[in-house]
């Protein structure tokens, strides 16, 4: 009897699914297939500021079928963390509602004073008496934690300053170094492919950013699929010191290559399906 070899696929979301409000073309098509081969997945998103609900919320109003099980944020990523690093300790939050949801959901108090950890994540909520606080605390003794070091976000609008943006503000005014748990850092790749419960040969990362997805695959010795939907052009790839395995124009092209291998994954030996005499 032949089994087909597991394998399934973290897939960042901005530049990969959609830009802006704008569904990329293809995406739907790929989620669907993925679901209905019963292709493990999980979207993997840097962004702290939704939570699962809402990620899911707009990711349905964008005409993907998915569930709350797909979506896995940097800011569950952190709230995991910390509650095995500290279980029951308390957070001084610069951030927005996935990232006080995950906390609490973990069993974290959300203090104004006195924390184990300032947790940064993204948000329109900062503002300089914050950072001043944050700062405080942090040379009083709290670890400095961000859910993400994004520089920047794209927006309808343009890009706005990410997280990593303000936690470098954190990080001059204290000499303190942050540290980091979504993209590409290991505590969150490694976490994500457990929730697909697949080996590190089993899983793909599909990404648009070299500096997060791709690297962040690359180091944790995943298959890797750069996708040019979004931040980078084919231009930037000999820039880097790694690369992608493979790179499409979209998941469009990423559908139609596995199809030509009946959704096996192309890059990988695959026994074939069928004996045929030769
Ligand atoms: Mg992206």
């Amino acid at each position: 009897m032949h089994h087909a070899p597991k394998f399934g696929f973290l897939i960042d979301m901005d530049g990969v699914l959609y830009r802006g409000t704008d569904l990329i073309p293809g995406a739907e098509r790929f989620v669907r297939e993925l679901r209905d081969r019963d292709i493990p997945f999980r979207f993997l998103t840097n962004n702290s500021q939704r939570t699962r609900r809402d990620v899911v919320a707009r990711l349905v109003r964008l005409g993907l079928d998915v569930e709350e099980e797909h979506v896995f944020t940097s800011a569950m990523a952190t709230a995991r963390f910390l509650a095995q690093q500290k279980p029951g300790g308390t957070a001084y939050v610069i951030g927005e509602g996935g990232l006080l949801t995950a906390l609490h959901q973990h069993g974290y108090a959300v203090v104004d004073h006195d924390p184990d950890y300032v947790v940064v994540g993204e948000g329109r909520t900062f503002n300089l008496e914050m950072v001043e606080a944050a700062v405080r605390m942090i040379l009083g003794g709290a670890k400095l934690i961000a859910t993400n070091m994004d520089p920047n976000c794209p927006t309808q609008n343009g890009l706005r300053p990410g997280c990593g943006a303000f936690v470098a503000l954190l990080e001059t005014a204290t000499g303190v170094k942050a540290f980091s748990v979504g993209k590409p850092s290991p505590v969150m790749m490694r976490a994500a492919r457990k929730e697909l419960g697949l080996a590190t040969d089993e899983t793909t990362m599909i990404g648009d950013t070299m500096e997060t997805d791709i690297l962040g695959g690359v180091q944790l010795g995943f298959h890797t699929v750069l996708v040019l939907s979004g931040g980078t052009r084919a231009e930037d790839l000999p820039r880097y010191a790694y690369r992608p395995e493979t790179v499409v124009p979209s998941l469009s092209e990423l559908a139609d290559l596995l199809d030509r291998t009946d959704w096996q994954p192309p890059w990988r030996p695959v026994r074939p399906r069928v004996a045929v005499p030769v």
